[in-house]
């Protein structure tokens, strides 16, 4: 008979709370895809098309991409083969009406979610982490200028090409996107609690505590 035993996973939490630190380390040790719709995104905003510089202006802003647009973006994701090995999702669903269309998409699929990580921080953390947050714009891979440096000062260790600021890292943007955050996704976490999915973390610890309790909430599952 064939068992299931992929996990599937949504990281939900604020920005700056460390799910896409963890989605990646996670995804890289245990072998399942890592689809963060903030790079989904960012990757379409550089290709300079229309779509691409409307969703420029959206991230720049602090604003939510249109439901419609997410959904049809997550929709195509989750038909790729990888997907069949186990996900996490970061950053996906934001709202009440993409958390609805990610049921229906899976159900169709007979491949429900498995677990939702809730990542509880406080303002403080966030702000600190959001201003110390340095990313190389070629691969991906995050930082932080005191937290978690990179061997050398400035520059990114897999690729050698120069660390930068998130645009929407910015402390006026951040204070968007928490308030995008209260207002859209907050009310997320009664949502899958109430189907009993949800197991919240305390997303203040460091990264190495913080990555023990994750994998014992995904083993258990
Ligand atoms: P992130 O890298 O997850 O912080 O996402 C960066 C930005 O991309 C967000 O501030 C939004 O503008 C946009 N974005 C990412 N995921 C979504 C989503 N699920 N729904 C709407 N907008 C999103």
């Amino acid at each position: 008979m064939f068992v299931d035993r992929a996990a599937r996973i949504v990281f939900l939490g604020p920005p700056g709370g460390g799910k896409g630190t963890h989605a990646r380390r996670l995804s890289e040790k245990y072998g399942i895809s890592h689809i963060s719709t903030g790079d989904i995104l960012r990757a379409r905003a550089g290709d300079g098309t229309d779509l691409g510089t409307r969703v420029q202006s959206f991230i720049e802003k602090g604003k939510l991409v249109p439901d419609a647009l997410m959904i049809e973006m997550i929709s195509e994701r989750m038909a790729q083969g990888d997907v069949q090995r186990g996900f996490i999702l970061d950053g996906f669903p934001r709202t009440m009406e993409q958390a609805k269309a990610l049921d229906q998409i899976l159900a169709e699929r007979g491949t429900p979610l498995t677990l939702v990580i809730d990542f509880e921080v406080s303002e403080d953390v966030i702000i600190n982490r959001l201003s110390g947050r340095r990313v190389c714009p070629k691969c991906g891979a995050n930082y932080h200028i005191r937290n978690i440096p990179p061997r050398r000062d400035g520059v990114c260790d897999r690729c050698p090409t120069a660390l930068i600021q998130r645009a929407d890292d910015r402390e006026a943007t951040v204070r968007t996107r928490l308030e995008v955050y209260r207002a859209e996704t907050a009310p997320l976490v009664g949502y899958y609690r109430d189907r009993h999915l949800l197991q919240a973390v305390d997303g203040n610890l460091e990264v190495a505590p913080l990555e023990k309790h994750l994998w014992s909430h995904i083993e258990a599952v």
